[in-house]
């Protein structure tokens, strides 16, 4: 069998070319047709590489793009999952969408969060079409749109029931890998009061010393909880208090205050039981105090129709082996576990589809969202160097890379 060297079958200056041509497409929520413009250039740059493509209508005229390198049908299929948006490119002090290189780095919005991924991902793909490799199982890349919102293009490869033997998501991680990740649910809290006159506080219920009293006692009876909730793969179970909106004015008792939660949950806990026990605080101030009344809902914008649960992958996995071996041979050390990983579409793949899911992707987290986001042009080349290793050991039996 022929050896197959991923960087004999493309240029470097075309991996960079083609991060910066998916920075200078703007695609966050702000502009009117979001991620359209991204996904329809990668449409056309599979074409022109003779990669199958396909669009997936989600939303208005938002679509995820979905690539394939078809395989034997023999062996193990591969996601490889990325996010078409960014964040918003607001307070940054560089120009977000010049993709201008300079001291190594591509710097720009989505470079590391993440067109870089992308680019490595399709570079990769690209690279084993040229050599005329055909793997095991079908290679799938899918470009996804909403991740840095509802998560509306991986719900969507759910709802498909799209089964593959393996994921990888490539959300920056420094040559590190993650196997699992807190869940992620946002709260509403809302106190209800009742308005008087602020000379005749009497005659009111104040929402807002009422929602004190709330975050008071989650604090004593909550938090200590959370700290012995550990994961050694994600950490403690956390919560943050993240807005509060109370009152119309400042000489009138304020008759509603709502309480905006960001609770990141380990295994063991759920929806339910994270929410029963913010109930369970509510039902006994109320026992306490019958003025007092309050509401717990999961924030409306937050969700469609699935949770966000935990990713929990098992280290047993293949896919586990392939990535951490692969990025090994690259930096030629042991790479270690990435704990307190953000929460990503991984857990979405893992939980609803069961398939085990690795994240793994170019540049440094730290840099993500920041207002000098840049990724090293090295770490791409290696993440291409690595994604074609992962595929070579998980989805080729006969191995092509020494
Ligand atoms: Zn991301």
């Amino acid at each position: 069998m022929a050896i197959f060297i991923v960087k004999e079958f493309y240029h470097i200056n075309e991996l960079i070319e083609l991060t910066q041509n998916l920075v200078r497409i703007p695609s966050h929520k702000d502009v009117p047709t979001q991620e359209k413009e991204v996904a329809e250039f990668i449409y056309k740059f599979c074409q022109k590489n003779r990669i199958e493509v396909e669009f997936q209508e989600i939303v208005d005229e938002r679509k995820n793009v979905i690539a394939y390198i078809r395989g034997k049908g023999t062996g193990n299929s591969l996601i490889l999952n990325g996010h078409l948006d960014t964040v918003e490119p607001y307070n940054m002090t560089i120009d977000p969408f010049a993709a201008e290189v300079k001291d190594d780095y591509i710097w720009g919005r989505g470079t590391v969060d993440m067109k870089g991924a992308l680019a490595c991902m399709l570079m990769t793909m690209v690279a084993l079409k040229r050599a005329d490799i055909v793997p095991d199982g079908d290679i799938i890349f899918t470009g996804v749109i909403g991740e840095e919102g509802k998560s509306e293009g991986t719900e969507h490869i759910v709802k498909m029931g799209l089964k593959t033997s393996a994921a990888i998501v490539a959300e920056p991680s420094n040559y590190e890998y993650a196997v699992g990740h807190r869940g992620l649910e946002w709260f509403d809290i809302t106190i209800k009061g009742k308005s008087s006159h602020s000379g005749m506080p009497e005659k009111g219920i104040n929402a807002i010393e009422k929602a004190m009293i709330f975050i008071q006692r989650v604090k004593e009876e909550l938090y200590p909880k959370f700290h012995e909730r550990y994961n050694e793969f994600m950490g403690e179970s956390l919560m943050n208090f993240g807005t509060i909106h109370g009152g119309t004015g400042q000489s009138t008792v304020a008759d509603s205050c709502l309480i905006r939660i960001d609770r990141r949950y380990v295994p063991g806990e759920t929806v339910e039981s994270v929410m029963g026990e913010y109930q369970e605080i509510i039902d006994q101030l109320k026992k306490e105090d019958p003025t007092f009344h309050a509401e717990i809902k999961q924030t409306p914008e937050s969700v469609l129709q699935l949770n966000h649960p935990p990713l929990i992958t098992s280290m047993n996995e293949p896919i586990v082996s392939a990535v951490r071996e692969s990025i090994k041979e690259v930096i030629k050390k042991e790479p270690t576990i990435k704990t307190g990983m953000g929460w990503t579409d991984a857990a979405l793949l893992k939980t609803y589809l069961e398939i085990p899911t690795v994240v793994f992707g170019p540049g440094d987290l730290a840099l993500a969202h920041t207002e000098d986001e840049r990724v090293l042009i090295e770490d791409l080349v290696n993440c291409v160097e690595i994604y074609a290793r992962i595929i070579d050991k998980f989805c080729i039996k006969d191995k092509i890379i020494e």
